[in-house]
């Protein structure tokens, strides 16, 4: 009943609709494209990542090969990187840059950067909060309802919001983070000679168009947000 209001679909969905699709459209152009253009060096994305790694001091850091599609990422428990088998063994301008950006995350994770351990401390409740906060917030709104308005079902509705709060916070630590791989990635790149500096605009392009959903991820839990508050304290003051 909620989340078929005019308001939630004018103001919430379809936002999150056309941003959503638009990041997606972007990362997609951009990497189709720049996965067509051949780095200078000629190495695969294993290869680069390797090189960067050696002369970085991360030599600690594993690297796997797993399946999917631009599932790339660095796991900070195991200290692997791990590279999809498309940018592993790519040579292209678009895998090096992937490949640059999980390694900024593995030289985050080496310099005990702060916001990525906060990150990582607010992955479970970011998680829960993702799944669980939206039934928690109805559940809370039905029960006020049924009972006339009992502070109790509000209180639940409360609970729920503060839980998909954590969400919100899970995303402004997240682009910060995420910002910051992708600056050290042009660096890594260019520090060990991985990147000849016409190339370094199409890598940095790549990155952008990674960071965007970044923004959106953030932006769309904001305006969920806003809207569940909206009916939370709404329905309050109602009573
Ligand atoms: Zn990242």
């Amino acid at each position: 009943m909620f989340f078929f209001s005019p308001g939630y679909l004018l103001f919430v969905f379809l936002p999150i609709l056309v941003l959503s699709l638009a990041a997606r459209g972007w990362v997609q152009s951009t990497y189709a494209r720049y996965s067509k253009v051949p780095n200078s060096t000629g190495q695969t994305g294993a290869q680069v990542a390797q090189r960067i790694l050696t002369g970085s001091g991360l030599s600690h850091v594993q690297i796997n090969i797993i399946d999917g599609d631009l599932t790339d990422n660095y796991d900070p428990r195991t200290k692997t990187l791990n590279l999809s088998r498309g940018v592993a063994t790519s040579t292209s301008v678009a895998a090096e840059a992937v490949a640059a950006h999980e390694i900024g995350h593995a030289q985050q994770d080496a310099q005990g950067y702060f916001a990525m351990q906060w990150r990582s401390g607010l992955v479970p409740v970011a998680n829960l909060g993702s799944q669980a906060a939206p039934l928690i917030v109805v559940a809370g709104l039905i029960l006020s309802w049924l009972s006339g308005g009992a502070t109790f079902g509000i209180a639940i509705a409360e609970l729920g919001l503060a839980l998909f709060a954590m969400v919100v916070l899970f995303n402004l630590v997240t682009t910060p983070v995420e910002l910051n791989a992708s600056h050290r990635a042009l660096g890594l790149l260019a520090e060990n000679g991985a990147i000849l500096p016409e190339e370094q605009a199409g890598a940095r392009q790549m990155l952008r168009a990674a960071a965007f959903t970044y923004w959106v991820a953030l932006i769309a839990s904001i305006l969920t947000l806003l809207y569940y508050a909206s009916l939370v304290f709404g329905n309050r003051r109602n009573n």
